[in-house]
């Protein structure tokens, strides 16, 4: 009898897949596109976009204030959204989740709303060698308005976490850690689990930067036990300007406003305002509504995919692509750890990033050349660029064929 993952192989169709998004047609430079640019953002499927268009036509009004059936339309669909995303993360109830426009913004009311009420001289926060500036600069503010000192765990030549480090440099002082669950230049997968299991033993909070982890792996914050996480939802076949930080609802009721204004209150005189519970505390303003609703659609459609089913369908490709690529001569990847989700970063002797990526676009290929705002982690591998190839559901082994061809040609001249 074939095993569960033969089976799951052979139903894993990626050319149905690739109907779902009308974009994979479009020809560029004479040639069909080849998306290899999913870490930057991921592109949409049908049912997205047809879900904004039904918003649009059928049920558009500003929500939970309107006395009318459309109000009720956009306030169920919103509220629905909401649902959704729970589910999809695997969290307590829908009030622990709090739409907001993505993950920078998510980390940022993390450190504002919670960092600056919390911390103070000699608390520190800690992070990882590998985190977009999205998930270094926030804490950087925190550090700077508060006292807090930033520490920073040691990645190894391979792109993995030092866990002994990291366990190290935990202590009482530890307030708050916060990591990516996948990077975004290495593709290494964080022991997230072990890890917020360490700083909990500590007394520390965590955040974990999903933005990179949604569309590739399953994700279930219950089990992983974080005190947030967040993601982006134009990086899991959502629209841009939307995203979800999931906060466990003790960690949200400790959460102060991060901006006064509709929606956030309950009740205002000149003299004081009273703040709704969260997650409607968190949201100030009226929110993207349309987008809100069609990031639901999309994590209904990567559900209906199988999340599963997806990240054994993107390992055999990164598998593929690493070996294709490694054997060409002068390349070196970048980033080689065992644990690696849906990215390939690479240097090639001669040729700069910014060449390679002309070079593939010339033929319909796009992917990421430059310091993918990580620079910290591209610097510690010796280089302020490389060449990111970053997959999706979508993309197939002759995605990668075409990559490895130019590549190859590339290296061959230099
Ligand atoms: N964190 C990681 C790991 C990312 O890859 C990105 C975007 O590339 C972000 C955070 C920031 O996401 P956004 O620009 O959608 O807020």
């Amino acid at each position: 009898m074939p095993s569960d993952s033969a089976i799951a192989e052979v139903a894993f169709d990626a050319q149905a897949v690739r109907a779902d998004f009308p974009i994979l047609g479009e020809i560029v430079n004479g040639l069909p596109l080849v998306w290899l640019d999913s870490a930057a953002t991921t592109q949409k499927p049908a049912v997205v976009l047809e879900r904004l268009d039904h918003f649009y036509r059928h049920e558009n009004s500003n929500i939970h204030r309107g006395a009318h059936e459309l109000a009720s339309r956009a306030t169920d669909a919103y509220e629905q959204a909401r649902t959704t995303a729970a589910d999809f993360l695997g969290a307590g109830g829908r009030e622990e989740i709090v739409f907001v426009r993505g993950t920078t913004e998510a980390i940022n009311v993390v450190a504002h709303a919670w960092g600056r009420h919390h911390l103070g001289p000699g608390d520190e926060v800690l992070i990882t060698w590998l985190e977009h500036h999205a998930n270094i600069v926030p804490w950087q503010q925190l550090c700077q308005a508060t006292g807090a000192r930033l520490r920073v765990a040691p990645i190894d030549d391979s792109g993995q976490l030092v866990l002994e480090e990291y366990e190290q440099l935990l202590s009482e002082r530890t307030r708050i850690v916060a990591f990516a669950h996948v990077s975004n230049v290495l593709g290494t997968i964080l022991p997230a689990r072990e890890m917020t299991e360490l700083a909990h033993r500590h007394g520390a909070h965590v955040l974990i930067d999903g933005a990179q982890a949604v569309s590739h792996m399953p994700v279930d914050v219950t089990a992983l036990d974080c005190d947030w996480y967040a993601f982006s939802g134009h990086k899991v076949f959502g629209p841009t300007g939307i995203g979800v930080l999931y906060g466990k609802l003790g960690m949200l009721n400790t959460m102060a406003p991060w901006q006064g204004g509709g929606s956030t209150i309950r009740d205002v005189t000149f003299e004081r305002t009273l703040y709704k519970p969260p997650p409607s505390r968190l949201e100030p303003g009226t929110a993207s509504i349309a987008d809100a609703v069609a990031l639901g659609a999309a994590l209904d459609y990567l559900t209906a995919v199988g999340i599963d089913r997806v990240a054994r369908h993107e390992q055999e490709l990164v598998a593929h692509a690493g070996e294709a690529l490694s054997a060409v001569p002068g390349l070196k990847l970048i980033g080689t750890a065992p644990e690696k989700a849906g990215v390939i970063s690479f240097v090639l002797d001669g040729v700069a990033p910014s060449t390679i990526g002309r070079a593939l676009d010339a033929e319909g290929i796009a992917v990421r050349a430059g310091h993918h705002c990580a620079q910290p982690t591209v610097r510690r591998f010796g280089h302020e660029a490389t060449v990111r190839a970053s997959l999706a559901l979508y993309n197939t082994r002759q995605d990668i064929d075409a990559l490895v061809a130019v590549i190859e040609r590339l290296a061959s001249r230099s």
